[in-house]
């Protein structure tokens, strides 16, 4: 990685923490889902960043991918609320998470995600195994008294993608590749008082495009080249395209676009027993020591 492609990633890292300044003091609950969403957003805006993906909020059992829908009447109420979100500037992206805790119960299990996370950053070094990351996660969650979620990971990042190669897992899964210098990864234990494990639940609000070169029809053809620019292959959120591109949503290319497969809704991951799910999110680049983003 050159010293140039440090510095931005650096500098995108600053919006992230500024914002979660801003977020410091913000009474999320039993606000509105949109209102919240928008609001971070204008944020990275602001700052001068692009989201790299729709804010996520995440309540309780509802481990990660739920964000605000078109026209969202749901408010923010539970037990404790996950906030994940990534900025991007030329595609150098930085993808972070916290929790907030309404139910002063729930502190421990918040900990608990953001201990696994501080020891997973004391261990990163160029070459580490990645089995070694998990392992130190899964124990620390543990030795706090819970599980991590085992179908959940961290990730690579690369310029304009989000999920790129390597996996970070949060137990160890005796994988031995090797995370090398240079790298960026975003490393996301998720602590959880059930089972451990996510499945999938209904739709999102998140989407993707898929692969669509077979599709011939022009105005379909049309509308998802202008999405895949105006997100630049990032993921997006269905309330996005209501407000972006008004007229192709009323003539009803959305509903069509998702049966032709070319445009995919992320489900939202819940946890299998219903437990409560705390996250801890940041992104690093791979040093001895590792530059912490956010
Ligand atoms: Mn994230
Ligand atoms: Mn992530």
């Amino acid at each position: 990685m050159t010293d140039e492609e440090i510095e931005k990633y650096i500098n995108v890292g600053k919006i992230a923490k500024k914002i979660r300044d801003c977020l410091k003091e913000y009474n999320f609950f039993n606000k509105g889902y949109e209102e919240i969403c928008d609001y971070i957003e204008d944020l990275i805006l602001k700052f001068g960043g692009r989201p790299a993906f729709p804010v996520n909020l995440s309540v309780d059992h509802i481990a990660a991918h739920d964000t605000a829908l078109p026209n969202d009447g749901r408010k923010v109420d539970g037990k404790l609320l996950k906030v994940d979100f990534g900025i991007h500037i030329d595609g150098y992206i930085v993808d972070n998470a916290f929790t907030v805790v309404f139910d002063r119960e729930y502190h421990e299990l918040q900990r608990a995600s953001e201990d696994a996370l501080r020891a997973a950053i004391d261990i990163i070094k160029p070459d580490i195994e990645v089995w070694k990351i998990g392992d130190i996660i899964e124990n620390t969650i543990k030795d706090n008294g819970f599980f991590p979620i085992y179908n959940l990971s961290g990730h690579q990042i690369d310029r304009y993608k989000l999920h790129a190669g390597i996996s970070i897992p949060n137990y160890n899964n005796n994988e031995k590749t090797r995370i090398k210098e240079g790298m960026v990864i975003a490393i996301e234990p998720f602590a959880t008082d059930g089972k451990g494990f996510v499945r999938d639940n209904g739709d999102s609000g998140i989407m993707r495009l898929e692969k669509w070169k077979s599709i011939r029809l022009s105005s379909v053809r049309l509308f998802i080249s202008k999405i895949e620019k105006r997100y630049n292959g990032l993921p997006f959120a269905k309330r996005w395209l209501f407000k972006d591109f008004q007229k192709e949503v009323q003539r009803g290319l959305v509903n069509l676009c998702m049966s032709f497969g070319v445009l995919y809704a992320y489900p939202r991951l819940v946890e299998v027993a219903g437990g409560v799910v705390s996250q801890a999110e940041t992104t690093i680049i791979v040093y001895d020591p590792p530059i912490v983003l956010v």
